[in-house]
């Protein structure tokens, strides 16, 4: 099973319920970072890193001995990565996004793969359980070349190993956080229930809501603002898997770069739920037999 932690915008604490949701859970898991631009998530799990890796992308690479300067990749690319001007090959490797469409079209096979460094892959274990991040190159402008093989990493290791994936999402609603949600099977959505919050939690629901994916609702700061994301998930059918409270011990832990499900007894408690229900959630019909057995 594979659970996504999103959030419509950045500071509502869900790279810290992805990390508490990992220490609680009661299998094989592995804690996964996909918000490759800004990874914290190994802040509050402290891993223990067993190895690393550079990833690249392919891109284009002319060799303009063999070109005839015909255009024909300059028309194909729809991102004006390479053009052709007079007699000249130009490539733009950032504006790449790595199609391969230009050197399957140059009828002269004047184009091979290069490469362009996207980032860095690490992993390790943590608290008992697996860690797997991504890590953008600085300057690097796009974020999904790189979280696709951060995916598929953890792919062939939940095919080789087994196990279940915490995914620790980029914030907001664009192309990277629908990327790492793709292929989970939940999504919880964090928020805090201010005006800010509540309107980006809305984005975030619509965003997601035509994948498909079972979704649930975490409350974090639970206390401050008012009552209209409640009345939003009431009104969705949305259900709020769990609600953390607006604490200073919590802040204060937070602050501090530790895992909040281990400040109380009680919140350990909320994080135990919240694991079951989101199992319950990714498998309805795990939460059926339990009601019939
Ligand atoms: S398609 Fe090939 S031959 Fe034509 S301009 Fe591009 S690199 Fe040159
Ligand atoms: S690989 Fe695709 S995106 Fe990159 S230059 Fe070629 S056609 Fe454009």
């Amino acid at each position: 099973m594979i659970v996504a932690v999103a959030s419509g915008k950045g500071g509502t604490g869900k790279t810290t319920v992805a990390a508490s949701l990992a220490t609680v859970w009661d299998g094989p898991v592995c804690a996964v970072d996909l918000d490759v631009e800004e990874p914290n998530l190994h802040l509050f799990l402290q891993p223990n890193l067993t190895g690393r890796e550079t990833a690249y992308m392919t891109v284009p690479q002319v060799d303009e001995a063999k070109c005839t300067y015909c255009g024909a990749c300059s028309e194909l690319c729809q991102f004006k990565a390479i053009s052709v001007i007079n007699r000249l090959v130009l490539t733009f490797p950032e504006m790449c996004h790595g199609c391969g469409g230009c050197m399957a079209i140059c009828p002269e096979k004047a184009i091979t793969a290069g490469q362009r460094e996207l980032g860095e892959i690490s992993w390790g274990q943590a608290a008992g359980a697996g860690f797997l991040a991504g890590t953008l190159r600085i300057g690097e402008a796009m974020s999904p070349p790189l979280m696709r093989q951060v995916k598929a990493r953890l792919n062939q290791q939940l095919a080789a190993d087994g196990g279940d994936a915490i995914i620790d999402a980029p914030p907001g609603v664009s192309c990277p956080a629908v990327n790492a949600v793709l292929d989970s099977d939940a999504v919880l959505l964090v928020t805090e229930p201010t005006p800010f919050g509540v309107y980006d939690f809305k984005l975030a629901w619509e965003a997601f809501t035509p994948l498909n994916k079972p979704m649930g609702a975490v409350i974090n700061r639970a206390g401050v603002g008012n009552d209209a994301i409640y009345r939003f998930c009431r009104e969705q059918k949305l259900p709020i898997l769990a609600e953390i409270p607006y604490d200073r011990a919590i802040a204060e832990a937070y602050a501090r770069g530790r895992v909040i499900a281990d400040v109380s007894a009680g919140l350990k408690q909320t994080f135990i739920s919240l694991r079951d229900q989101v199992r319950d959630l990714a498998s309805p019909g795990r939460a059926q037999e339990a009601v019939h057995a």
